[in-house]
């Protein structure tokens, strides 16, 4: 296998192998992944699905709107421009509410309440409150701990006493740079006292678990602009930060053709921002967390990932440890031990369905026994960098592993595979040989850095 011309160079760091970081691979916030999603799941399975949801579960509330839609971004949001559209939307998320209410066994509670999107904060600041008013009458809350995605720009006042009085302790800022030549450059500017702001509002409203989401791999970034936004991100005293590269993939997500591609960093350069992320923020003293998020030892994300607790989940690496998140709104996805179900994404038809009282779901894919022990392999590879493997397993994956091996990035003890602290940017790479479905096409998929 040709590694390069720079191959084995080192970032100071992590050793750098541009061969193997060559193939996309996906982020697996779940497995399968959504690629092997199918329209053979329906309601039938989600009910079926439900039935068994006993002890903690938690939810996912997904508001699929923002004021202004960013060049870059892949999630499944429309403008909020429109008043009417919004309340119908709501009205449909209360419906579906009230259907879940119906299936669920008496022996579920539900500890951990998400708002994400789009950006929650696109409804208004009462509707809010009425939507966890809902949740809060018809479905088993047993004092949850709340969270939310928060778009910086349009953080009105009113926000703060709204989220101190429904007790939501947690909040994740896009905040992504604050360079405002790249945020110009990808279509979202928000100017630092917006994002100051921001902050100290939530912090003034009970928010004790502050993200932030960052980016790098962006057009026109140099290391500079990086180190001053993680640099700034600390001084603004985030729990949390989420170091996300940016996938550049127009033929999946359009809107990214508004993104100039003509300056974008190579595969070297994002390794090294990878790389510059990683040890400046451990030397701001965070813990790194998974492959791409660090947190401040006191929170409970880094406390998670000392203590071999930390899970991955479609809303990426959690404390949380329940087996089953519901997943409500249009496109939102539940996981259960045996399914992964998706609602219908389109928000016309999510809509349709519920006025018809129909649970939403439209696709999704069953877990065999099989699936369910190669997800542990990818999930602990991915959040704990060590995974025990059956013998057959690990004959089965010697030859895919010898590269990873021959250059120090993994190794064997006894049953267990390690990614070693230098194989660390690999280890999507890695999770990704355990995964059967990924031996043909990736192009659907993002730089493994
Ligand atoms: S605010 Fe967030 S969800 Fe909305 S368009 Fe921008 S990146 Fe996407």
């Amino acid at each position: 296998m040709n590694a390069g011309s720079s191959a084995g160079k080192s970032d100071g760091m992590w050793p750098y192998h541009p061969d193997l970081l060559s193939r996309p691979v996906p982020r697996y916030t779940s497995f399968p992944t959504a690629a092997e999603f199918t329209a053979s799941i329906g309601a039938a399975d989600q009910v079926a699905a439900l039935a068994g949801a006993t002890g903690d579960i938690s939810l996912y509330v997904h508001i699929p709107f923002c004021e202004q839609i960013c060049w870059y971004c892949g999630c499944n949001t429309g403008r909020s421009n429109k008043v009417q559209r919004l309340a119908n939307y709501l009205d449909s998320l209360g419906r579906e509410i009230g259907l879940l209410a119906q299936h669920l066994p008496s022996g579920a509670r539900i500890r951990r309440v998400a708002f994400g999107g789009g950006s929650p904060n696109a409804i208004a600041p009462f509707d809010f409150v009425r939507l966890v008013d809902t949740l809060t009458v018809r479905l088993p809350l047993h004092d949850p701990v709340l969270s939310i995605e928060l778009d910086p720009r349009n953080l009105g006042p009113d926000w703060k006493a709204v989220l101190r009085c429904v007790g939501v302790t947690r909040a994740s800022l896009g905040v992504q740079t604050f360079a405002p030549h790249l945020q110009a450059a990808i279509g979202r500017v928000q100017p630092d006292h917006d994002i100051a702001r921001g902050t100290e509002l939530l912090r003034a409203a009970g928010i004790t678990s502050l993200n932030y989401d960052l980016m790098y791999g962006l057009p026109g970034q140099t290391e500079t602009d990086l180190a001053e936004t993680l640099a700034r991100s600390v001084a603004l005293g985030a729990d949390r930060i989420a170091l996300f590269g940016y996938a550049h993939v127009p033929h999946l997500i359009p809107r990214q053709g508004q993104i100039d591609a003509s300056d974008l960093p190579g595969q070297e350069a994002r390794f090294r921002m990878a790389g510059l992320g990683y040890r400046q923020l451990g030397e701001a003293g965070y813990q790194p967390v998974g492959f791409d998020h660090f947190a401040l030892p006191g929170d409970a994300l880094a406390q998670a990932a000392m203590s071999g607790r930390l899970r991955r989940n479609f809303q990426g690496f959690t404390e949380d440890q329940a087996d089953v998140l519901v997943g409500l709104g249009a496109s939102a996805i539940s996981q259960f031990p045996g399914l992964i179900a998706q609602n219908e994404k389109n928000a016309g038809r999510y809509r349709m369905l519920l006025s018809q009282d129909l649970l939403p779901t439209s696709g999704g894919v069953r877990r065999s026994a099989r699936d369910r022990a190669l997800g542990a392999i990818i999930e602990g590879l991915l959040c704990h960098h060590e995974a025990e493997l059956d013998a057959e397993t690990m004959a089965a994956m010697l030859t895919a592993l010898t590269p990873f091996g021959e250059r120090g990035l993994v190794e064997t003890r006894g049953s267990t595979l390690v990614i070693r602290p230098e194989g660390l940017p690999y280890a999507r790479t890695v999770a990704a040989l355990f995964d059967p479905y990924r031996q043909h096409s990736a192009r659907r998929f993002s730089s493994a850095v």
